[in-house]
């Protein structure tokens, strides 16, 4: 039982490893937490689109629809729902090939702008459906960075789908630029913004900000983790600026100086 706090008295070597088992013990009962949330969150959305599949399947294969139009809208919900299922699927697999420490990158050369375009065009439609606009903004000669074009690419749509979720009214910015030092992308929106007593957290496996807006927004917890993973295997860093009800920047920075000094000792 990780709740039982040892009673530490003295200030003595004794004293300081009592406190150190302490801190152990917390740290434990968290990382319990949130693998019971998660475990409790993937079942859940596991179960939520397999309901809606089976249930719009069986709808139709019963032949219990006659107008066209009401066929295409369930087979649409079918399709909307096994993307949502596939997503899910992905991360976890991801997730747990990162933990087995076997992702292996295919770094190399390669333009920021063609990633944003590609992803850009991916979620058009999702910022369509919400009302939402969606603007570019790229630097004409943006330096090449090195990178895994299919990494950087989910690391984008990631980001993109969580500024998509979590906005309301406005627009989503991706914004790109290069300079002497480094290439820098980021993602604005906005949406409702992050608590900033959260900002230190939401990088984690399975956090989520509050429970209740989670389970309204849907999502698995994931996404941030797996961004941060990815940015950080290609030598860049994220970092964020929320304000509530304002809206929400992350920020992709891939210094050169660093990939050049590397480059130069091979
Ligand atoms: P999720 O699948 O729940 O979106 P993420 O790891 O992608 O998980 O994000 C973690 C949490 O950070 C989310 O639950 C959400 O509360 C918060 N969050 C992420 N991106 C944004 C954003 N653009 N605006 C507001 N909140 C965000």
């Amino acid at each position: 039982n990780w709740d039982t706090r040892l009673q530490v008295g003295s200030r003595d070597e004794i004293g300081m490893l009592g406190h150190s088992i302490n801190d152990l013990a917390a740290s434990l009962q968290r990382y319990r937490d949130t693998r019971r949330a998660f475990f409790s969150n993937i079942s859940h959305e596991l179960r939520t689109p397999v309901t809606y599949l089976q249930g719009y399947a069986k709808v139709l294969t019963d032949g219990l629809v006659d107008s066209d139009k009401e066929k295409k809208q369930y087979l649409s919900i079918i399709y909307q729902e096994s993307v949502r299922l596939e997503h899910l699927i992905n991360d976890l697999f991801d997730l747990s090939k990162m933990e087995e420490g076997q992702i292996k990158l295919n770094m190399e050369w390669m333009d920021l702008k063609i990633t944003i375009k590609t992803t850009v065009q991916k979620v058009k439609l999702k910022a369509e459906s919400k009302r939402l606009s969606l603007q570019l903004d790229l630097q004409d000669q943006v330096p090449l960075i090195r990178g895994d074009r299919k990494r950087m690419e989910q690391v984008l749509l990631n980001l993109l789908e969580n500024a998509i979720r979590y906005t309301e009214k406005g627009s989503v910015l991706v914004r790109l630029t290069g300079k002497k030092e480094a290439t820098v992308l980021s993602v604005s929106d906005t949406g409702i913004g992050i608590p900033k007593e959260e900002l230190p957290y939401i990088f984690e496996r399975f956090y989520r900000v509050e429970k209740s807006r989670a389970r309204e927004y849907g999502g698995t917890g994931l996404g941030l983790s797996i961004v941060k993973k990815y940015v950080e295997m290609q030598d860049g860093t994220v970092r964020v600026d929320s304000q509530m009800g304002v809206g929400t920047t992350f920020t992709l920075i891939f210094t050169h100086e660093k990939k050049q000094r590397r480059d130069g000792m091979k």
